[in-house]
């Protein structure tokens, strides 16, 4: 293949204190990428301010009057860092790329892997995923729980590496590929993980953030994990099913011996506060269950009701 084309993506919300200086140190990589003739001069950023209400987008006209390789889409309102990654792979599959890296505008992954990215694109990787070499720079609760995401969804079938993030690599054959996917609230680390291309892994440093704090809270990351979840597994519904049966089966097999011993044993078995617990554990299981299940059914409605992912208010091409 001839020099690639390498378009980088980044979801910005709220980040009036990172991007200028995200998107200079990005363009100098350009820079320097293209000066050892690793990717061709054609190269770009694609910027997608996730609906910002501070100075972002303000920020980001200025950067592409200053440098037009600096391209942006701004939605109208939040949709969610997912949802505007989605928009980045999409808009430069558009804009035309060889190939695209999502990075964060915090630039917390080192951004100078995303040469040895390119390297192994150029030797046939489709997808080089970015996997962290700790989590140092995480809270103690954040690194727990993605621990036992990962662990949950490893458990539940869909095998996503540990450490795994959103920096990566995607050819333009995998961006082809994720178009023919229509689900709209498309999970891309699972995506990416099962589309079954050609995967090669490279190992980053995480930086603290330098500017600005995280965007992300406990809702959102909750929600995030619960539509991987049900995006990419079903176990929880047959896990509901064997539970419900072997709760049948223990109902039935106390049935059993409470009839024996009217009959035989002539002694009726009393205990008011043991059919309280059991009334309030099993009612507590079904509403677990049910709970499950819900889930399930929320996927289902947000899919059926078919609504665009995102909005577009502006671009800057
Ligand atoms: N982000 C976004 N929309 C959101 C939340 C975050 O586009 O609703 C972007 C954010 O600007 C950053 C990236 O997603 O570029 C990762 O966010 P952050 O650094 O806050 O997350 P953390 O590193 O703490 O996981
Ligand atoms: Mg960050």
């Amino acid at each position: 293949m001839n020099i690639p084309q390498l378009a980088i993506v980044i979801p910005c919300y709220n980040e009036e204190l990172c991007i200028e200086s995200t998107a200079k140190r990005l363009l100098t990589l350009l820079d320097e990428l293209i000066d050892k003739g690793k990717i061709s001069n054609s190269s770009y950023l694609y910027l997608i301010d996730d609906g910002s209400v501070d100075k972002t987008w303000e920020i980001i006209e200025g950067l592409h009057n200053f440098d037009n390789r600096v391209k942006a889409l701004k939605f109208v309102r939040n949709f969610g860092n997912q949802k505007a990654l989605l928009a980045g792979l999409e808009g430069v599959r558009e804009l035309g790329c060889d190939c695209a890296v999502s990075i964060d505008a915090d630039l917390q992954q080192d951004e100078n892997a995303i040469e040895k990215f390119v390297e192994e694109f150029m030797n046939g990787a489709d997808i080089v995923s970015g996997i962290r070499n700790d989590r140092k720079t995480d809270s103690f609760f954040k690194k727990w729980t993605a621990l036992m995401f990962y662990k949950t969804m490893n458990i539940l079938g869909a095998k996503i590496p540990p450490n795994h993030s959103d920096y990566r690599l995607v050819s333009k054959k995998a961006l082809d590929i994720m178009n023919l996917y229509p689900e709209k609230a498309l999970f891309l680390r699972g995506f990416f993980n099962e589309s079954g291309l050609k995967t090669a892994y490279v190992n980053f440093d995480v930086k603290p953030r330098f500017a600005g704090e995280s965007k992300f809270n406990f809702m959102s990351l909750t929600t995030l994990a619960l539509n991987g979840i049900t995006s990419y597994s079903v176990v929880p519904l047959r896990f509901v099913a064997v539970l419900g049966f072997f709760m049948a089966l223990f109902g039935f097999l106390v049935g059993v011996e409470t009839v024996f011993e009217k009959i035989f044993l002539h002694n009726s078995p009393n205990g008011i506060a043991t059919t309280i617990i059991l009334l309030c554990v099993f009612g507590g299981i079904q509403l677990f269950c049910l709970g499950i299940i819900g889930e399930y059914v929320g996927q289902v409605y947000r899919e059926v009701k078919a609504r665009p992912r995102y909005l577009k208010d502006k671009e800057l091409r």
